[in-house]
């Protein structure tokens, strides 16, 4: 088919995929427009550049990010050596020192034998060959509108304007209940957690004085404040006592099991057809973590509350990829046309090299007219895959590496929830093992 891959950005995702590719014996072409062009979030000239926190978030085995970071270093990922190699000290998270870590991966991958690095910045995706676009979240116009047409104009997301998800097994089901507002519908798809008058007071109040995250100056172009249909939730408590419950938190047409109505109720949608996730509706937000943590976990039902995601409402360039891109990031339909990184609805540093790694191995795998490398949907990797190419159940959005994309366990766990966790990563790794081995 091809006898090289050409892979568009040098990012966490491209750098690993351009890695991955050239491993498996194939010559690789590696466009970067740096340092003549620049994102408005970029600032360095070098490869897998850490726009934000130096953080690579936890380590730890109980925790979705940390069995991903486990997986990938099973598999020989660029981006993780390069992590270890550069760590700072940071308790049970794994952080870098963002310049080294930078410059290990541009030395290795500006050194590679079969890599040749180019400065361009490219405007539209080849028509033919084996190419990897990973342009991230901040691709600009021309690139974004030659992606848009090949999802037919419309495929193309530009803000993310998620809500908070929750883990179902940490809602306290006596207080939550499951209804679809006038009974229409599948009432497990919704969680219901109904107020008090003076539970919503004290909620209220907690939301509108609560903290808000600080946008970046190109997040900050009025778009996402203006759009109703993507109001942060404490934007729109703002506007009156009332709002929220003639909104979001409306109350009518769910009556608790007594058959009374609350005063207010959040509902909480379900995210996956498993049903291990649900999404807070209609609560997309700019609040700082902590703030969501301690403001969210005041509704009823979810005091213990694990927060899968937390909610985020700012640039983000991203495709509809559920049904156009497969499990190999290849575009369903044009062979040997991949993308990787935070552009196919994967969020988070890591999460992006992971896709870059599977990217990375199923374009080799194409240039050699092999059959792609799919992985196994009880690993990390292998579920951030299917759901991307899958999807939830509502409008997809990007998503972190969490234990609720996981199949459950074949039996109901009994012990601690980190425990549950550890067993989830057990099961995956050895799955791993033994995919890696066939
Ligand atoms: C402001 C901001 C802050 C963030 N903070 C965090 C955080 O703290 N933690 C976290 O985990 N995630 C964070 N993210 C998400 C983060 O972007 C991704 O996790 C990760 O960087 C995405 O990797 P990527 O490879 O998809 O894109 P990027 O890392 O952005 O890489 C894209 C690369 O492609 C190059 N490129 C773009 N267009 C072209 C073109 N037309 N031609 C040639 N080259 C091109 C760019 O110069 C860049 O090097 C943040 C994102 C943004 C925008």
């Amino acid at each position: 088919m091809a006898d090289r891959v050409t892979v568009i950005g040098a990012g966490l995702a491209g750098s690993e995929a351009a890695y991955q590719a050239a491993e498996a014996g194939v010559d690789v072409t590696l466009i970067e427009m740096k340092p003549s062009h620049m994102s408005p979030a970029h600032r360095s000239a070098g490869f897998a550049e850490l726009v934000c926190s130096n953080s690579l978030r936890s380590n730890q085995l109980s925790n979705g990010v940390g069995l991903l970071k486990a997986e990938l270093s099973a598999m020989g990922s660029l981006v993780m050596e390069a992590a270890y190699e550069t760590a700072v000290p940071a308790g049970s998270a794994l952080a870098v020192d963002r310049v080294r870590f930078s410059e290990f991966i541009t030395h290795r991958l500006r050194t590679h034998p079969r890599i040749t690095v180019v400065e361009r910045r490219e405007t539209a995706l080849p028509d033919e060959g084996v190419t990897i676009c990973a342009t991230g979240p901040l691709t600009d116009g021309e690139m974004a509108a030659s992606i848009a047409a090949l999802q037919g104009g419309d495929g193309l997301h530009f803000y993310d304007a998620v809500a908070p998800i929750v883990e179902a097994d940490s809602v306290d089901m006596s207080v939550a209940y499951f209804a679809s507002r006038y009974g229409k519908g599948d009432p497990q798809d919704y969680l219901n957690c109904p107020m008090t008058r003076e539970e919503y007071d004290a909620f209220y109040q907690a939301l509108v004085s609560a903290e808000t995250a600080q946008l970046h100056e190109f997040d900050d172009d009025g778009k996402i404040t203006v759009f109703e249909g993507c109001m942060p939730v404490e934007v729109m408590a703002r506007r009156g006592y009332d709002t929220l419950r003639f909104g979001p938190m409306k109350p009518v047409g769910l009556p608790r099991p007594d058959g009374t109505e609350a005063y207010a109720v959040v509902q909480l949608r379900r995210e996956n057809r498993e049903g291990t996730m649900y999404n807070l509706v209609g609560f997309q937000t700019h609040l700082t973590f902590p703030e969501q943590r301690r403001v969210f976990r005041m509704i009823p039902g979810l005091a213990r509350a694990d927060f899968l995601r937390y909610g985020v409402m700012h640039r983000n360039t991203y495709l509809r990829s559920p049904g156009f891109l497969t499990a190999a990031y290849e575009v369903a339909g044009r062979e040997g046309l991949f993308f990787a990184g935070q552009m196919t609805g994967v969020g988070g540093y890591v999460e992006s090299a992971a896709s870059g790694l599977v990217a990375g191995r199923n374009a080799a795998a194409a240039c050699r007219r092999a059959p792609r490398i799919l992985f196994p949907a009880d690993t990390m990797v292998g579920a951030m895959a299917r759901y991307v190419s899958e999807g939830g159940c509502g409008k997809f959005q990007p998503m972190n590496a969490n234990f609720g994309l996981l199949p459950p366990l074949a039996e109901r766990f009994k012990g601690k929830k980190s425990e549950r966790n550890e067993a989830l990563s057990a099961r995956a790794l050895q799955s791993l093992a033994a995919f890696l081995h066939t």
